[in-house]
């Protein structure tokens, strides 16, 4: 999608901090972290959500848990416990409309967070 800020970050025509990349999916650091570690993993073939995903598009997204797992080792934080985030929808408050999981750690997070 030409709008789309991610599909310009996985063009190459907006920077990012990459942390790891293959044929599928971009890890890249978020640009206002919340957490220690805050990395944003995303397909590369546009998905607005998950909410979105349907027979034509839900190969775009398989295999994404094992590429955060490689993201997860790759940070270091692999043995440590993180947390993984998909906001969903507005009201959820998801801002960027490319479909992408939140990877959270490097510190200690209490659940529910408060
Ligand atoms: P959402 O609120 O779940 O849609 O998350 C969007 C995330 O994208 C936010 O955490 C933003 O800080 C992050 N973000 C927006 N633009 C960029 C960018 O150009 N590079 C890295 N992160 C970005």
């Amino acid at each position: 999608m030409s709008d789309c800020i991610f599909c310009k970050i996985v063009d190459g025509s907006i920077p990012s901090n990459k942390v790891l990349e293959n044929d599928k999916f971009v890890a890249f650091h978020d640009l206002n972290p919340v957490k220690k570690v805050h990395v944003l993993i995303i397909p590369k073939n546009h998905v607005d959500n998950i909410a979105t995903l349907n027979a034509d598009n839900e190969s775009y997204v398989a295999g994404m848990l094992s590429f955060v797992k490689d993201v997860a080792k790759e940070l270091g934080i692999g043995e440590d416990g993180y947390r993984l985030i998909f906001n969903t929808g507005e009201k959820a408050g998801q801002t960027v409309f490319h479909m992408h999981a939140h990877l959270l750690g490097g510190e200690e997070m209490g659940w529910p967070e408060a």
